[in-house]
């Protein structure tokens, strides 16, 4: 399928119903009695504790610091009391609970005091992604990623477009069109600190075109350069490679990055929380949330602290928590349900889509028809029937031959196929599975490269445990072999001694051959 700058191949329009949550302003949510606060919350290391049950915290303090590189620390969204550290349900598809920070609000909500670091142009570049790091940004779109990272293009990489991701291509979710709408000036000021931070020249928001009210107020703020591109409403346009495709004309190559294509992405509302915490020193303790779908009476746009529990969210938007049926987080192409809504909201939680219908899921599953259908909607130009063939039957070099890791998981081929394939949750599975192996390699090399180390030391260690005995066997010999010389002067006399006993001798000997010969 051929493609011309300004689109992309395949994908599909979908109905977007985002009306339902759409209409009304963003609302803050009020702080609820208890937060919980997953360590992880991020792609990479989970964050560690710096506060012990008891400790008394405020809005904004940090109460889990990076645990690596590639980690993002944790703060407190409102003031109380550490309750608990400990497993809790956390908004992930596998169900599993995970070490979580308890707070307990003491309803004052006071803050920490931040420090404002000043004008961002004058700040040293590390010092402002160091800034952004502390804040606990992460990609906010749901990637998670970290954000200081990817601000870092590195000395051999070079960016001279920064894209502002507003598509919001998924179905149901309106939080980035809402916070464009009523926040746009956050959002440039976020693009003016992210173009400054990657050096690039030149930076454009894209907004789909189903959300001209956000267009228009992101051109009303646009200011020193920052463009907004309107682009085609056809899902996945959000998407990372397609968007750059979008708007620049350039392919971001197969297995490689948008640094790749000289271009960072980052999400609007990862935009606006970078403003806040360069211009005012606020770290990220809240994020605008969609709560819609067919068992929510109010669908509307909340403001949240992170660590509110899911179950609050939805009994502030008229749903029963105990009774609604499946609570999807994210949107209904790429979404995951929970398994417990006490998992609190995080910082990549942008939608709450409860009770909607699974018409699709309830089908049998059928085998493949070889009908092509999905070829012909994947916007990563892939072959999903094969991929599906090959993941189905765990044979992963073939999966990677065919270019598994391209696959973005859209859902587009899921939604196309008459059997029923969840294509996507095999790709999904197939990629787990390879991380996994990838991970035990690791492992595995890690420690036969510990038990060579061992072994390689342990022979030194003999080697200079014999030396050091030869060497002191050297030492005990060396005292009697040298016995003699050592003492000069008793030499001097024993030679003296035997000469004179030699003389005695042949003087006694000469003597009795005289009285003889007499
Ligand atoms: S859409 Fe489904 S049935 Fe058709 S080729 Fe793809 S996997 Fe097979
Ligand atoms: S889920 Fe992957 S294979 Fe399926 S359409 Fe999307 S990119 Fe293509």
């Amino acid at each position: 399928m051929s493609t011309k700058t300004g689109d992309f191949p395949g994908g599909l329009h979908l109905d977007g119903h985002k009306a339902l949550s759409s209409g009304r302003p963003v609302e803050a949510m009020p702080v609820p009695p208890v937060l919980v606060f997953p360590l992880h919350q991020h792609i990479g290391e989970p964050a560690v504790p710096v506060v012990e049950v008891g400790e008394r915290v405020l809005a904004g303090q940090l109460i889990a610091r990076a645990g690596d590189y590639v980690s993002a620390p944790v703060h407190a969204s409102t003031s109380g009391r550490v309750a608990a550290i400990e497993k809790r349900p956390v908004p992930h598809p596998s169900g599993l609970h995970a070490e979580c920070i308890v707070v307990e609000a003491d309803g004052d909500d006071r803050e920490a005091s931040f420090e404002a670091p000043g004008d961002f142009d004058a700040m040293d570049l590390s010092a402002l992604r160091n800034r952004i790091r502390e804040a606990g940004i992460v990609g906010m779109g749901g990637a998670g990623f970290p954000t200081f990272i990817k601000l870092n293009p590195g000395p051999q990489g070079h960016i001279d477009t920064v894209v502002l991701n507003g598509a919001e291509c998924e179905p149901y979710i309106t939080c980035d069109d809402r916070l464009m709408q009523e926040r746009a000036a956050d959002v440039v000021g976020g693009a003016l600190i992210i173009r400054h931070a990657v050096g690039a020249n030149r930076c454009v928001i894209g907004v789909e075109d189903n959300k001209p009210q956000a267009a228009a107020a992101l051109r009303a703020a646009a200011r020193d350069g920052v463009t907004v591109q309107t682009v085609v409403t056809r899902y996945p346009a959000g998407g990372e490679k397609q968007l750059i495709k979008i708007l620049t004309g350039r392919e971001v190559p197969s297995d490689g990055l948008p640094l790749n294509a000289g271009v960072v992405v980052q999400n609007v509302a990862t935009a606006a929380a970078i403003n806040h915490a360069v211009s005012e020193g606020r770290p990220l303790i809240a994020r605008v949330v969609t709560v819609t779908g067919p068992g929510v009476a109010e669908p509307r746009n909340l403001e949240v602290r992170l660590g509110t529990p899911m179950a609050d969210v939805l009994s502030h938007c008229g749903a029963d928590p105990q009774a609604v049926g499946a609570v999807v987080v994210g949107g209904s192409m790429m979404g995951f349900a929970i398994h417990d809504v006490a998992s609190p909201v995080v910082k990549t939680t942008n939608c709450l889509l409860v009770d909607l219908a699974v018409d699709d899921a309830e089908q049998p599953q059928m085998p493949c028809i070889r009908c092509g259908a999905c070829v012909e909607v994947c916007p990563q130009l892939l072959l999903p029937q094969q991929l599906y063939w090959y993941a189905k039957s765990r044979d992963f070099d073939k999966v990677q031959d065919y270019s598994l890791f391209d696959c973005i998981e859209c859902g587009c081929c899921n939604f196309v196929c008459p059997s029923h394939i969840p294509l996507a949750s095999y790709f999904r599975f197939a990629k787990n599975e390879i991380w996994a192996q990838e991970r035990e390699r690791l492992r595995a090399d890690r420690a036969r490269e510990r038990h060579e180390f061992n072994l390689a030391r342990k022979e030194q260690e003999e080697r200079e445990r014999q030396e050091r005995q030869r060497r002191k066997k050297a030492r005990l010999k060396e005292p009697a072999d040298a016995a003699e010389p050592a003492d000069p002067k008793k030499a001097v006399v024993q030679e003296a001694l035997k000469r004179a006993q030699a003389r005695k001798e042949g003087l006694d000997s000469g003597t009795e051959g005289t009285e003889k010969r007499q």
